[in-house]
């Protein structure tokens, strides 16, 4: 059975579930191709409801039977569901249901991974499991009892008894449907214990494969840091016995935060010094505090519908981001937010899928797991609380928990606490969560008779979700510098609500030079002629700092590209000194060498009224970093040194630094020495980031051949290390080969397309390789198109995240434009093609 035909499904429409659900009982028969599902569930009509339909999601179930109180029933059945007259009375329902995890290569539901059971609900699996009220807002207790004959046996909650065979849970925290979850299969337990501050004793157990003991230690220790941080910091502790993480290899999304089961891309739990980088090792920590945090933001409070997704996302990425700051370095997560935010986000919201954070109208929710809804819904709330400050953030925050535990919420409660809890007024500050499109903030200076005025305009370009978006509470941090580099304004906001405002600064004894949007205040694109090479010297606010190295390089980059001007001496300079700075911190300096993106870039000169060139735009980056390479070139092999860590592997924020720097100085060493450093490098490595930094710079030179070879002997039977080696394959490709290098790993024998991991890192690869995927033979444009029409009927979901490579195709000529539309249809005309890609394409298409 194939999807239904898409429908469009509007916030507006909202209507409660008829029905309460008092508890639930399910027993599992686990058979790949057989598995029985049997549900008790004790329904109570709620009085006065508006709708008294008794409607149950189900989908890809095949029913054996229905009873009401013990009676057989005879329900009108659908492809989406079932209906049935029901008492007007509480009653209990009974179905016994058959489905096939084997076949569910989709991995919604309950399917098949490596011959362990497993399961993925959100946002719409469990309809697939058995006949429910399958919607957020329906929360009840769950009793689960499986039956196989496996060593492992988990689900949510408690466990209850367990004998040969068999298994008990009992989750008594009232949970929807989405956060269900279940595991069977031969694993193997790394064991620990937490003590709240409750005084609970917690057992944790991370569930792994037989020959991944190994690499448990470093997330079992990340669970353990974000327990106690959110007791620290949100005073909110653990509330089950247990805790369980299991690493599961074939998952869509990175991980699931099912009520005290997480399940976990065995990507982003897995690791050890030998197989995983550092920035494994911190996205590791990352996403198993997210997990754990959704404990509260998203479990114990839940979204009333799938419309307010951000209310669990935004703020539970807030969240693991002041975690990783704490945990690391706040400027160096901070300047790296900001990077993703303009590499996926921005992207997005300037494009044909833009959409509000609360979306008010979907077709697939799966395609609505967006940059948008969590990294712009995280900096929405960041935002709030630069407005209201830390003291009522945190008091806003406790009213949150205290008012709405145990309930299914909505943006306009998340914000009526804040608003109770400060007496601010939030109806402007809404609109971030209704309008789409990311607004521009231009700048411009005055100085007179000791005042200088700052006048800001915001403007926000209308986008497929908001035709006329009205302007927005934006607020800016400003700093003003003295002429010698002083600070002459510590950092203050500025509340910008119209779309045009000014602000005055009377008593200077001279123009100041400001320091505008510091610490990345607001997720805007700012339009301001500053003095970049004197903020890249002295500016006391490290993101801007930052930020002024990347303006710099941006418009170096931009002068090469349209008009074939020479790198920029003030940016090679200033990056030189910074470079060699020994007083700041080396993943601080690492970071002041990420020049902007590509694709940032060909927006950019989109915006300016240009043509992106995807070979120039390659050119002039490769450029610049060739040109900087060579005014370092004397300071380079000592820089390298120096960074060079010669205690034993530790992947915390000081040794990645280091890591991180002397990756970034072999990769300008190597264009000097024709990767004679790279290869010793190579050959010496203990771990993987700098395995890994040195084999991606003997392939740029030409002479990664025998170590590709080397590292394929090496680690062809770990999985998540071979997806490196196809991943670098294609990221360190020259534009022309990239498209051919990936359709050749296509055809490697340990090409399992069907596993996300391995296609994303092949495919998602090409994707992301500007100038290799916007090839000008549109060998990109077609490869991709067909792998995606290969994997449609396979994994809808994928499939459909994929086909984001294409939204920015109205930016480029002519030719490529027609070609990309050529691919467009050709996936469109595709038959049977899911709901999922089909809304996708279709939003694409219409740009
Ligand atoms: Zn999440």
């Amino acid at each position: 059975m194939r999807d239904a035909a898409p429908q469009t499904i509007f916030l507006k429409d909202y209507t409660p579930f008829g029905f309460q659900v008092q508890d639930v009982h399910l027993t599992f028969d686990l058979a790949p191709n057989a598995t029985h599902v049997t549900a008790r569930i004790r329904f109570a009509p709620i009085k006065g409801a508006a709708d008294k339909t008794f409607f149950l999601h189900g989908e890809n179930v095949t029913l054996i039977s229905a009873k009401i109180d013990g009676e057989v029933v005879t329900p009108k059945v659908t492809p989406e569901g079932l209906t049935c007259d029901v008492p007007d009375m509480p009653f209990t329902w009974e179905t016994e249901v058959k489905i096939d995890p084997a076949a569910n290569t989709a991995l919604e539901g309950l399917y098949l991974s490596n011959s362990m059971y497993c399961t993925q609900c959100e946002a719409e699996g469990f309809r697939k499991i058995t006949y429910y009220p399958d919607r957020p807002d329906v929360m009840s207790t769950f009793t689960v009892r499986i039956n196989g004959p496996h060593g492992t046996l988990l689900s949510n909650g408690n466990p209850v008894a367990s004998g040969d065979g068999w298994a008990e849970w009992h989750d008594p925290w009232p949970k929807p449907a989405y956060l269900f979850a279940l595991v069977a299969g031969e694993l193997i337990a790394h064991r620990d214990t937490f003590t709240t501050s409750e005084g609970r004793k917690v057992d944790l157990a991370l569930y792994v494969r037989g020959g991944d003991e190994g690499k448990c230690a470093f997330g079992m220790q990340a669970l353990k840091d974000s327990m106690k941080w959110d007791e620290d910091v949100y005073g909110r502790a653990y509330d089950l016995d247990v805790f369980n993480i299991v690493a599961v290899d074939d998952f869509n999304m990175g991980a699931m935060e099912n009520k005290g089961l997480n399940i976990f891309n065995a990507s982003a739990v897995l690791a050890s010094p030998e197989t995983s980088t550092d920035m494994n090792f911190e996205r590791i920590e990352a996403i198993i505090a997210h997990e754990y945090f959704h404990n509260w933001t998203g479990n114990r409070i839940t979204c009333r519908d799938w419309f307010q997704l951000c209310l669990k996302e935004g703020l539970t990425v807030f969240r693991d981001s002041q975690f990783t700051a704490d945990m690391r370095s706040e400027p160096v997560k901070r300047i790296s937010d900001v990077i993703d935010l303009r590499g996926r986000q921005f992207p997005e919201d300037q494009g044909p899928l833009a959409h509000p954070v609360r979306p008010e109208s979907f077709q697939e929710i799966n395609n609505f797991y967006t940059a948008t809804i969590y990294e712009k819904g995280a900096e929405v709330i960041r935002m709030l609380k630069t407005l209201v400050g830390d003291a009522a953030y945190s008091k806003a925050l406790d009213l949150y928990f205290d008012r709405h535990d145990g309930q299914a919420c909505t943006i306009e409660d998340w914000l009526a606490v804040f608003q109770d809890a400060t007496g601010r007024d939030l109806t402007q500050f809404k609109r971030w969560y209704s309008q789409a499109g990311t607004p521009r903030v231009a700048v411009s200076e005055a100085f007179e008779n000791g005042t200088y005025t700052l006048s800001f305009e915001q403007d926000t370009p209308p986008s497929a979700t908001t035709a006329d978006p009205q302007p927005q509470v934006i607020p800016v941090a400003v700093g003003l510098l003295a002429v010698d580099g002083s600070e002459a304004l510590p950092t203050q906001i500025l509340e910008l609500t119209e779309a045009r405002q000014s602000f005055t600064f009377p008593g200077l004894a001279a123009k100041p030079v400001p320091s505008i949007l510091r610490g990345f205040s607001a997720p805007v694109v700012l339009d301001h002629a500053a003095d970049h090479a004197f903020l890249l010297a002295h500016d006391t606010d490290p993101f801007n700092r930052w930020e002024a190295a990347n303006k710099l390089a941006r418009a170096s980059l931009l002068g090469t590209i349209t008009k074939g001007s020479a790198p920029d001496p003030a940016w090679l300079a200033g990056i030189a000194q910074l470079l060699n700075d020994d007083t700041l911190d080396p993943a601080y300096r690492s970071l002041m060498l990420d020049l902007p993106g590509q694709s940032e870039l060909a927006a950019q000169l989109h915006r300016d009224g240009h043509t992106p060139d995807p070979d120039a735009i390659w050119n002039a980056v490769h450029g610049l970093i060739q040109a900087l390479s060579d005014t370092m070139a004397d300071t380079l092999p000592a820089l390298y040194a120096a960074n060079q860590v010669s205690d034993a592997y530790a992947p915390d924020a000081a040794q990645s630094g280091m890591r991180a720097l002397g990756s970034t100085v072999l990769n300008l060493l190597t264009r000097q020495d024709g990767g004679d450093q790279a290869q010793a490098q190579y050959g010496n490595a203990d771990n993987m980031t700098l395995q890994l930094g040195a084999l991606a710079n003997l392939i740029r030179v030409g002479r990664g051949d025998a170590a590709l070879a080397q590292f394929e002997a090496h680690w062809k039977d770990d999985r998540l290390v071979m997806d490196k080696w196809f991943g670098l394959q294609v990221g360190t490709a020259k534009p022309d080969d990239a498209a051919d290098t990936a359709k050749a790993l296509t055809g490697h024998a340990a090409f399992n397309w069907k596993n996300p991991n391995r296609f994303r890192a092949t495919l998602g690869a090409l994707a992301g390789h500007h100038a290799g995927f916007h090839a000008k033979d549109g060998s990109g444009y077609t490869l991709l198109a067909d792998w995606l029409i290969k994997l449609d009927p396979v994994n809808p979901q994928t499939t459909a995240r994929m086909c984001s490579a294409f939204q920015t195709w109205r930016r480029y000529d002519a030719i490529r434009q027609s070609m990309i539309s050529k691919e467009l249809d050709r996936i469109a005309a595709t038959p049977d093609l899911s709901r999922d890609t089909t809304e996708m394409i279709t939003r694409i298409r219409e740009a």
